[in-house]
This record gives C-alpha cells, structure tokens and sequence, in this order.
C-alpha cells in the first residue's frame, strides 16, 4: 500500500475519532431501535369498541415459515363477542424460540391484528416461557414473560430497554 493510501486511511480514522459513538451502554442506557425494527408482537382492538381484531382465521399461521403460530378458533358469543368477527381466537400463541421475526404473519392477516413491536429482551430460563400466549400479547401488556416477573418480584412497574418515545401507540387499545 503506498504512503498516500496509509494517509487517506489514517484520515478516515481520525475523523471517527471526534465522532459522536454509534454505540449504546446498555442496558443502562435506553436503546433507540429503528422504526421498521421488528420484535415481540401484540395482538390489537379495536379502538372504538375494545373488541380483539383477530378472527381466529390462522392465516398467519400458514404464512409462518418456521411454524411458530398456533391458532384455536372459537364461535362468539353475540351477547358478549370476544372479537369483531364470527369467531375469535379461544388460543393464540407463538413459540419465540422457533420465530425468526420475519414479520409474515404481520402481512398476512387480514385484520391487522398483529403487529411486530418493538420489545427485544425475550431472553428467560425455561422452554415454557418463550411460549406467548394472548394474555402475553394482548396490546396493552408490557415487556417479556420474564420483565413482567421479575417486575412482580420487585414490586415495581416493568422496566424495558427501549428508549421511552418508542411506539407509545402500543401502550393502549387505540393503535
Ligand atoms: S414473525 Fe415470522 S417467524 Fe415469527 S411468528 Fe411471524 S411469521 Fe412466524
Ligand atoms: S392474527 Fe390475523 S391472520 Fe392470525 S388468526 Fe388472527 S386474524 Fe387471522
């Protein structure tokens, strides 16, 4: 490599030096993830009447490449309807181990009524507990299966490692 690459290299260098670093000190610094990010997902209402936007119709879980969905549908109640459809989701659930947050099961629903959110810190201790169930993803639920516990342990609201701007949207029905 002659002298004048060895400088230009050099120079390269010495202007990242006085940059403003690209990395975050976390976890205890907030982390500031890309709009388009995808992680832990939540099922939506329906903001006008609350009711759950997924009709148990499984075409997310066909749409799931790595067969991480299971769907149970259930006829609703006309007197008291889970969702706004014929049927409702009597389960849902979705396995965060095998889930590649490919975001297909986001396209594939023809409701909306599941999105990839922004929640990354899903890491916990026993197989059971990567299973999501809807009372883990029900919008308005906050943080991963073992956030909520160790929230519950401590007596404290759930703590996440997001920047606190992020998606406030999901915190309520009205997404
Ligand atoms: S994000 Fe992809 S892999 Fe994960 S549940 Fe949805 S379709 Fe399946
Ligand atoms: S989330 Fe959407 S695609 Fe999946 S079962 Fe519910 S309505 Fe159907």
């Amino acid at each position: 490599m002659s002298v004048l690459g060895i400088a230009k290299g050099m120079g390269v260098t010495l202007s990242h030096l006085f940059k403003k670093p690209v990395t975050v000190q976390y976890p205890e610094e907030k982390v500031d993830v890309q709009a388009r990010f995808r992680g832990r997902h939540h099922l939506l209402r329906h903001p006008d009447t609350g009711l759950e936007k997924c009709i148990g119709c499984s075409l997310c879980a066909a749409a799931c490449p790595a067969y991480a969905i299971y769907v149970e549908a259930a006829e609703n109640d006309p007197d008291d309807p889970t969702s706004a459809g014929e049927r409702y989701a009597s389960i849902y659930e979705i396995n965060m181990l095998r889930c590649i947050f490919c975001g297909f099961c986001e396209e594939a629903c023809p409701t909306g009524a599941i999105v990839l959110g922004h929640e990354f810190e899903l890491a916990d201790f026993r197989y059971e507990n990567f299973v999501y169930g809807k009372d883990d993803m029900l919008v308005g639920v906050k943080g991963s299966k073992w956030q909520r516990r160790e929230a519950e342990r401590a007596g404290r609201d759930v703590e996440l490692g997001l920047a606190p701007s992020h998606r406030p949207e999901l915190e309520g029905v009205d997404y």
